[in-house]
C-alpha cells in the first residue's frame, strides 16, 4: 500500500474528548473518527487491524469445532418476550418500531436469536454438541460510553453459543472455549489473565473473564503471587481470618462534631481506618439490615445479595436510616441498634477490639468497642471486596491487585434460555430435554484499544506484529532524489513478493514528519532510505519500540524483515 493512496489522516493534536491513550492514538493515527457518542468510523488502518484480530479468532474457533454464522442485527421483540428479557433489559436495549408498529431492537447480544435458530432444526441428541459463532456489530445504549473503542455504544463483538446434551458435555464445551480464548489472546500479543467472574445472584454456574492488564482498565482484579488463582475483586472469595481473642479498650461515647466519613472521623480521633467498623444500612427486598465492614474494607453488594438470597441490595434511603438508627446518615452503629431485621458482619469484624463505631446519635461515636462484648452480630460471612495484600483463598500466597480491561467472557448458561424458549432435544430414549448452553463473547474492537493501552510510548502505538495493520513501513526520505525513489520502489516490490505487508510512505513530506507519522501509526518494522546511506548501499532499519538502528545493505533488507517477522 502506498501512503499517498491510503486514507490515514494523522493529527498533531490530541482530540479534546479523549481520556485514555488508546483513544488519543487511534484518532491521531488516523484509525478512527467519531460519528456520535460511542459510535465510530473505522478507517482503513483500523479495519486492517480488526481483520487481523478476526482472522486469529476465526482460526482458533474453527479449530475448536465452532462454526461461523451471521445473524441479523435487527431482532423482533417476540423472542425477547419469550426469554423474558424484553421487560428486564433496561434502556441499554435500543428499541424501535417498524412501519407496521411492530417492536424491534438492535441486537446487544444474540441468545434469543441463536436459541430460536437452533430449536427449529436441531432435534436429536445425535446433532449435539453444536457451537455457533458470529463476528458482528452490536449495539448497546451504554449509559456512559467512554474511552473511545473501549466502551462504545456500537462495537464489534464475536459471540459464540454452545448447545449440549447435559452439564458434563456443556462443561467440556466450556473448557474447549476457555483454552481457545487463551490461544486467541496470546496470539494477539496481549498480556492477560483469565479471572473467575461473578455469575449473578443465583450463582452455581461458571464464568471467567479474560482481562488485559492495564492501568486504565475499568475492572479491578486480584491474582495470587504464588498459585494461578485470579479473580475479579467482586468475585474473589476470601478465607475466614483467625478470630482474635481478648479485648483491649473500654467502651466510651465521644463527641465527633461535624465529622462523619471514615476519613474525617479517622483524622479527628487519630485512629487508622482499620480500627473502624462501618455500619451500612441496606435494603434487601422489604427487609432492612445492618451490615458491618471494617473501615478500610469495601462492601461487596454481590456477595451480600447472594447471602440474603435476593437479586439486589441497595443502600437504604436517608429516612429509613433515620428511622432505624435514630440519627442522620453517617452515625449508624451496631450498639443498641434494634430497628433492623438483622446485623450481618464481614469476617474481618469478628473479634475486633478497641474499635470505633457510629453512636446512633448526631455527632457521636463509640470508641474502645469490642465485638461480641458490646454488641451482637447475627451472622458472619465473607462480604467484602478482595484487595491487594489479602491472603489467597487457594494457597498460602498473597493477592496482588491489578486493573484490567475485559476483552472476553465465557459463561456457563445452563438451561436458562433453552427452558424459557423451549429449545429441546430428544435424548436416546426419546425423552424431551432442554439443551445445556454456554455463551462466549470477545470484544473485537475493544481488543484493538486494549492492545494499544498495553503497547505504546510517548510517540505512538507499538503494535504487536500479529495484529499490526502492516508489517513494515518504508520511508524514502528524499522524494526528489531518483536513486532514493527507485531503491524504495524496488524494496517495496521485493518485500511484497516475499509476502510481507508493506506501507510505502511515498508522500512528498519532510523526513521528520515521515518519522513522526511512522512512530504514531506504530508499524513494527521501519526501513528509512536516505540518499547519504544509499551512496554506500546502506539503509537504516529499526524495530518500533526499540532504540537500536541497524545499518543494512540494500540486498539484505528482505531477509532481515522476514527474520524479524518470524
Ligand atoms: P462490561 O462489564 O464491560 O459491560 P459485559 O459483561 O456487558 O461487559 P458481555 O456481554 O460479556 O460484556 O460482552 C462480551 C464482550 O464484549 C466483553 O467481554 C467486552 O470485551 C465486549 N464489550 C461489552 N460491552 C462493550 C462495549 N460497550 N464496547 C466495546 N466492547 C464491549
Ligand atoms: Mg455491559
Amino acid at each position: 500500500m502506498r501512503m499517498t493512496r491510503l486514507h490515514a489522516p494523522t493529527l498533531k493534536d490530541d482530540p479534546k474528548d479523549a481520556e485514555v491513550i488508546s483513544h488519543r492514538l487511534l484518532v491521531r493515527g488516523g484509525y478512527i473518527r467519531k460519528l456520535s457518542a460511542g459510535i465510530y468510523d473505522y478507517l482503513p488502518l483500523a479495519l486492517r487491524v480488526l481483520r487481523k484480530i478476526q482472522g486469529i479468532i476465526r482460526e482458533e474457533l474453527d479449530d475448536a469445532g465452532a462454526q461461523e454464522v451471521l445473524l441479523p442485527a435487527v431482532q423482533p421483540s417476540e423472542i425477547w418476550e419469550e426469554s423474558g428479557r424484553w421487560a428486564l433489559y433496561g434502556p441499554e436495549l435500543m428499541r424501535m418500531k417498524d412501519r407496521k408498529g411492530g417492536d424491534f431492537c438492535l441486537g446487544p447480544t444474540h441468545e434469543e436469536v441463536i436459541v430460536d435458530l437452533v430449536r427449529r432444526d436441531v432435534r436429536s441428541w445425535r446433532a449435539l454438541p453444536i457451537n455457533l459463532y458470529q463476528i458482528q456489530t452490536k449495539f448497546r445504549d451504554e449509559i456512559r460510553p467512554r474511552a473511545g473503542l473501549m466502551r462504545g455504544r456500537e462495537f464489534i463483538m464475536k459471540d459464540a453459543y454452545s448447545f449440549d446434551i447435559d452439564d458434563a458435555a456443556a462443561n467440556a464445551s466450556y473448557d474447549e472455549m476457555f483454552s481457545a480464548y487463551g490461544r486467541i489472546f496470546s496470539r494477539c500479543g496481549l498480556d492477560f489473565r483469565p479471572v473467575e467472574a461473578d455469575t449473578g445472584a443465583i450463582g452455581g454456574s461458571r464464568s471467567h473473564e479474560f482481562q488485559v492488564l492495564a492501568d486504565s482498565g475499568e475492572d479491578a482484579i486480584v491474582s495470587c503471587t504464588n498459585c494461578g488463582y485470579a479473580a475479579n475483586i467482586e468475585q474473589a472469595e476470601l478465607s475466614k481470618p483467625e478470630a482474635v481473642v481478648g479485648f483491649t479498650g473500654t467502651l466510651e461515647r465521644v463527641e465527633t462534631p461535624k465529622v462523619r466519613t471514615i476519613d474525617e472521623v479517622s483524622q479527628f480521633l487519630t485512629k487508622p481506618a482499620q480500627a473502624f467498623i462501618k455500619t451500612l444500612i441496606v435494603q434487601a427486598d422489604s427487609d432492612v439490615h445492618a451490615v458491618l465492614i471494617r473501615g478500610d474494607h469495601e462492601l461487596n453488594p454481590i456477595k451480600l445479595a447472594k447471602l440474603l438470597g435476593v437479586s439486589e441490595v441497595v443502600l437504604a434511603e436517608d429516612d429509613t436510616v433515620k428511622r432505624v438508627t435514630g440519627a442522620p446518615v453517617g452515625f449508624a452503629g451496631p450498639i443498641g441498634l434494634d430497628g433492623v431485621s438483622s446485623i450481618i458482619a464481614d469476617y474481618a469484624v469478628q473479634g475486633m477490639s478497641d474499635a470505633v463505631v457510629g453512636g446512633n446519635a448526631i455527632d457521636s461515636h463509640f470508641t474502645g468497642v469490642g465485638e461480641s462484648r458490646d454488641f451482637e452480630v447475627d451472622r458472619f460471612a465473607d462480604l467484602r471486596m478482595a484487595m491487594g495484600g489479602d491472603d489467597c483463598p487457594r494457597c498460602a500466597g498473597t493477592l496482588q491487585d491489578y486493573r484490567g480491561i475485559e476483552v472476553g467472557h465465557v459463561f456457563f448458561l445452563g438451561t436458562k434460555y433453552s427452558e424459557a424458549m423451549r429449545c429441546n432435544y430428544l435424548d436416546e430414549s426419546g425423552r424431551e430435554r432442554p439443551m445445556v448452553m454456554g455463551c462466549y463473547g470477545i470484544g473485537v474492537s475493544r481488543i484493538m484499544a486494549a492492545a494499544i493501552e498495553q503497547n505504546h510510548d510517548d510517540s505512538g502505538i507499538i503494535w504487536p506484529t500479529a495484529i499490526a495493520p502492516f508489517h513494515v513501513t518504508l520511508l524514502p526520505l528524499q522524494m526528489n532524489k531518483d536513486a532514493v525513489v527507485d531503491a524504495a520502489q524496488s524494496l517495496y516490490q521485493g518485500l511484497k513478493d516475499a509476502g510481507v505487508e508493506v506501507l510505502l510512505d511515498d508522500r512528498k513530506e519532510r523526513a521528520g514528519s515521515k518519522f513522526k507519522d511512522a512512530e504514531l501509526i506504530g508499524i513494527p518494522l521501519r526501513i528509512a532510505i536516505g540518499s547519504r546511506g544509499l551512496d554506500n548501499g546502506i539503509v537504516e532499519a529499526k524495530v518500533r519500540g526499540h532504540d537500536a538502528v541497524h545499518e543494512l545493505p540494500l540486498a539484505s533488507v528482505t531477509d532481515w524483515v522476514l527474520e524479524q517477522l518470524n
